[in-house]
């Protein structure tokens, strides 16, 4: 059955793009191929609404979804920490003031951006996530609270409410953000702060290996901005972060409705999401033919890569998977197993007695590093980015 759109309830879109049997996990990984060939797996059905050019995945399953949600949880994962996290969380202490006040986290996992928020000067930070382990002893200061925001968030009293990478994975969108408005608009001086993936780049680069079973929601800066301000939010800054990866919006909820004109040229959505659906297929196509012509002629290629983009490469490929293994540089990946297609992960000092004649790169920005990994462990080695892969 196909989900109306999620922002406007509009029953009419246009399928941009499919892909079958994709695993509900792609950022876990596991002990075993067989267990990894066996994670459970849905239909993505990007489709883009034509009344306000929203594009979104209308077979999504929240059961689903939320079977990929606990391996995901069970295994710690998350790439959104680091020194960017930090960086985030001091800018948005200083910008909001929020040196010694409440801050509530929605989607906060095990609450590792709260210590962020805290090392930063919050006086106290109450996180919500279903999957959230409150037995584990927590730093002074954090709450974590193992259920929906929706069921009893509304009442605590806060200066800002955080949720990051996390309306991505809403199907109820607008029921959610009602929620959180409820909160917001409580306290004039109160704010909220959102990141999520941004759309635009997986649109330009066309790169469908960014397309999850877990994202139901795909937002670029104008969708955003539409879903805060049909929310009845007044946004106060939105923009594309991380080399362009993420979308930050900050906003507060507005005093009256004003009911403007929406951000979103609908027409220019879809024309851009039509682009962007012919141009995945064809280089789906391509990387197929030129991985299997590799594998025929060359032996099979080892992918450099042992996460969600190959996931999402070896997903949209299909079976029989044109690779020997996969290597990665996190040492908690390997002789592990990627859901789905269960590619191995090895280390990259493997490739010094496997040898093989093609390496395939998942993400170009490492290019001259892997090379020169390469040239010690297996100079003959030829190096393709994914890039030059479909490349004609
Ligand atoms: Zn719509």
């Amino acid at each position: 059955m196909a989900a109306p759109c999620p922002v406007c309830a509009s029953p009419e879109s246009e399928l941009i793009y499919q892909l079958d049997r994709v695993p509900v996990t792609c950022a876990s990984v596991f002990n075993s191929a067989a267990e990894a060939r066996g994670v459970p797996t849905g239909t993505v059905r990007l489709v883009c609404c034509h009344q306000c050019g929203f594009l979104y995945n209308n077979q999504f399953d929240q059961a689903v979804a939320d079977v990929g949600a606990r391996y995901e949880s069970d295994q710690g994962a998350s790439a959104h920490f680091g020194a960017y996290a930090r960086e985030l969380a001091l800018r948005w202490v200083e910008d909001y003031g929020l040196r010694s006040a409440t801050v509530i986290e929605v989607g906060c996992g095990q609450g590792e951006f709260l210590g962020h928020l805290l090392d930063q000067g919050v006086g106290a930070a109450v996180g919500f996530d279903p999957l959230a382990n409150t037995t584990r002893p927590l730093r002074h200061g954090v709450k974590l609270v193992a259920s929906r925001f929706e069921a009893g968030g509304e009442d605590i009293d806060a200066a800002a409410l955080v949720c990051r990478h996390t309306l991505e994975h809403v199907a109820d969108v607008m029921p959610f953000m009602a929620a959180i408005h409820r909160w917001c608009a409580r306290s004039a001086d109160r704010v909220v702060l959102f990141e999520v993936p941004a759309t635009e780049r997986i649109l330009s680069e066309v790169a469908f290996w960014d397309i999850y079973y877990e994202h139901c929601n795909y937002f670029t800066a104008n969708t955003l901005r539409d879903v805060f301000e049909r929310a009845g939010f007044d946004v106060q800054r939105l923009e594309l972060t991380y080399g362009e990866q993420y979308l930050v919006v900050e906003a507060r909820a507005t005093q009256q409705l004003v009911g403007g004109k929406s951000a979103v040229d609908p027409a220019g959505a879809l024309a851009a999401a039509r682009v962007f659906g012919g141009a995945a297929r064809a280089r789906v196509d391509r990387c197929r033919a030129r991985l299997r012509a590799m594998a025929t002629e060359r032996g099979l290629p080892v992918i450099w890569q042992g996460a969600s983009k190959t996931v999402g490469l070896l997903t949209a490929i299909g079976e029989p998977t044109p690779a020997l293994f996969a290597v990665d540089a996190s040492p908690s990946r390997h002789d592990q197993y990627l859901p789905g297609s269960g590619l191995g992960i090895r280390a990259p000092a493997v490739l010094a007695t496997t040898r093989p004649r093609d390496v395939v790169l998942m993400n170009p920005v490492y290019v001259s590093e892997v090379r020169a990994e390469l040239d010690v462990l297996t100079p003959h080695t030829q190096l393709t980015t994914i890039n030059q892969l479909f490349a004609t």
